[in-house]
């Protein structure tokens, strides 16, 4: 095949600026981290200095709205997926898989079972397969080995591990010789406080200070390690809280016979598995049982919910209202803080915050959803998303420059291989510059001989 000079000089442009810029590649670095159960308006109820220093310097987005069920594993998975929890498999903390004849607890080692996740690819293998390394402390699921791939540096899960031994695992993890560009840090308050105590309670005041102080922490403990103007920083959680109250219980026991049902899944949504041949029983028996309790049947769930296309939704889904409470009986778990209601209702939802060189600074967003995280992150991480319920336009509003990461500002000019690749680059550019202009020098000198022969050939003869 012979090209003409431009289209020579063009090839030789593209194949010189992709060398230049692959080499000059320095994808942006994130952190993720999930405070869980950080409810979107603790931040003006109770004194929270690190979270607002964090807002005036980054991006704020004041409500996320998170995926139904509103519930810890779902979130944290719809986080890096970008998929309903329909979707991604991972529907509620307590399941049942009819086609595997599988339960998952999260309070037992069932959720290491593989074949739950399996549903769906998180972003930390998405990020290794394009030869990047992830690096995760304690996020749900990320422990588990899902198609057969663990994270490349993780802790297994151990709730006693302490905030400060977490961070300094993921600073050590960015700072070694094969860094990490995707880190994802998990810690377990205020929702487990939060549980105990109800969101409404004084002491949770004392609660939040501490994930505050613990927010400032990470802060320090970046800049010490030359992070904090390097990573983009993402701070949020997986759902808010609800204060409940002893006066607001609805007992299934006084509805329907409990042998007649198998309870799958736990208050504040009750997913509910009836006998071989009970599930009209079981329906009619509470479809009008409480007014403050929506039950359906798995096909009338509301389209809004984006929950009813997986095997583990179970036939009868029964939903309390805000602050209200469904036992099998007095004796089953009350709690005085929950969550796992409607995704509409605001205090079901958490807040994000946003800090570093792809982010702009100082900027209010009103509300954003929790599955347009997944392809932030993907698009931060320059990855390629796999496919999603988010969307990144909805979120681009947040960052500094809408350009691809290579071509804005996260070429860190200190870097070596950024040197590197800028210097090979200008050299190449510089080469095949010298080459089309020789080139064309010569093509402008013998093309009238190929191209116009009638017009050549008399000159010729004279
Ligand atoms: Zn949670």
């Amino acid at each position: 095949m012979v090209l003409n000079p431009y289209k020579k000089f063009f090839t030789l442009c593209t194949l010189t600026f992709t060398v230049t810029f692959c080499l000059q590649l320095d994808p942006s670095e994130v952190l993720l981290v999930s405070f869980d159960g950080f409810r979107w308006d603790y931040i003006y109820k109770f004194p929270t200095l690190n979270f607002h220093r964090l807002i005036e310097d980054g991006v704020y987005v004041k409500q996320v709205s998170n995926v139904f069920i509103t519930k810890t594993y779902p979130n944290h998975y719809s986080m890096v997926t970008g998929l309903y929890a329909e979707n991604h498999g991972i529907v509620a903390n307590e399941m049942y898989d009819p086609v595997l004849n599988k339960t998952f607890s999260m309070d037992t080692l069932d959720i290491y079972d593989s074949e739950f996740w399996e549903e769906a690819v998180p972003i930390w293998i998405t990020n290794q397969n394009e030869g990047h390394k992830s690096g995760v402390a304690m996020w749900p699921g990320s422990d588990v080995n899902i198609s057969g791939v663990y994270p490349s540096f993780y802790l297994p899960y151990n709730e006693l591990v302490s905030f400060e031994y977490r961070v300094a695992k993921l600073i050590e993890w960015f700072t070694s010789n094969e860094p990490i560009n995707l880190g994802l840090l998990y810690w377990e308050e205020p929702d487990d406080s939060a549980h105990l105590l109800g969101p409404d309670n004084p002491f949770m005041s004392k609660v939040i200070k501490e994930v505050d102080e613990k927010l400032g922490y990470l802060v320090a403990e970046m800049k010490k390690a030359g992070l904090w103007d390097t990573v983009n920083l993402i701070v949020t959680s997986d759902h808010g809280m609800e204060q409940c109250s002893s006066d607001r219980v609805i007992e299934l026991d006084n509805y329907v016979d409990e042998n007649l049902y198998t309870l799958v899944d736990r208050s504040p949504t009750v997913a509910i598995l009836p006998k071989e041949g009970k599930l009209e029983d079981v329906y009619e028996a509470l479809a009008n049982a409480h007014p403050n309790m929506t039950v359906y049947k798995k096909e009338d769930i509301p389209e809004r919910f984006h929950y009813i296309h997986n095997s583990r939704i179970q036939p009868i889904l029964a939903v309390a209202d805000l602050g209200w409470t469904i036992l099998q009986s007095r004796s089953g778990g009350y709690l005085e803080g929950n969550h796992g209601y409607d995704n509409t209702e605001p205090n079901m939802h958490p807040l994000l915050l946003a800090h570093g060189p792809a982010f702009k600074r100082n900027v209010t967003k009103e509300a954003m959803n929790l599955t347009d995280l997944y392809p932030l992150l993907c698009h931060l991480l320059d990855i390629q998303p796999l496919p999603n319920n988010g969307s990144l336009s909805q979120v681009q509003d947040l960052l500094a420059s809408t350009d691809p990461p290579f071509l804005s500002n996260y070429v860190d000019p200190e870097s070596y291989a950024s040197f590197v690749g800028v210097f090979l680059g200008s050299v190449l550019a510089l080469a095949f510059l010298l080459i089309f202009i020789k080139h064309v020098t010569r093509s402008q000198m013998s093309a009238p001989e190929v191209e116009h022969p009638e017009i050549t050939q008399p000159l010729l003869d004279v």
